[in-house]
């Protein structure tokens, strides 16, 4: 999965790449990518509503393999030239409840973290499980 985030990364560079984080409460099992539809999409991220709610929908319909019911239960993006580290405008679009993986820098080749957020009382807090180091050189 982490892999799959670095791959959309690069590819969509120097755009951000947005996607959806599809699991339960404690486990990520699939990340979406979605459609940026941001006015900015180098500056900024916007995931396709109409995709976020057929997401919605197909969580309604599935279950995890251990059969707890599945939701979108968090949002990845990507910082084409900076670390993933949230800047202003992902702190002001999140809200509590959801993961937050972000995916920096997707440029050089080899530099790549991903690390995962929650917000809490108004601030982001790391998530330690979700940093992962990509080296796809
Ligand atoms: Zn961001």
């Amino acid at each position: 999965m982490l892999e799959a985030i670095a791959a959309h990364a690069r590819r969509d560079s120097p755009q951000e790449c947005c996607g959806l984080l599809i699991g339960s409460d404690t486990e990520v099992i699939e990340a979406v990518a979605t459609a940026n539809i941001a006015q900015d999409p180098r500056r900024r991220y916007e995931v396709a509503p109409a995709e976020h709610f057929a997401q919605i929908r197909r969580c309604r319909d599935e279950r995890s393999p251990d059969g707890t019911p599945l939701r979108v239960m968090g949002v990845y993006h990507s910082h084409p030239h900076s670390d993933p580290v949230p800047s202003p405008t992902d702190l002001e679009q999140a809200f509590e409840e959801f993961l937050y993986l972000i995916a920096g820098p997707a440029e050089p080749p080899g530099a790549m973290t991903i690390r995962g957020y929650r917000l809490r009382a108004g601030a982001f807090e790391v998530v330690e499980l979700m940093e992962a180091s990509i080296d796809d050189r």
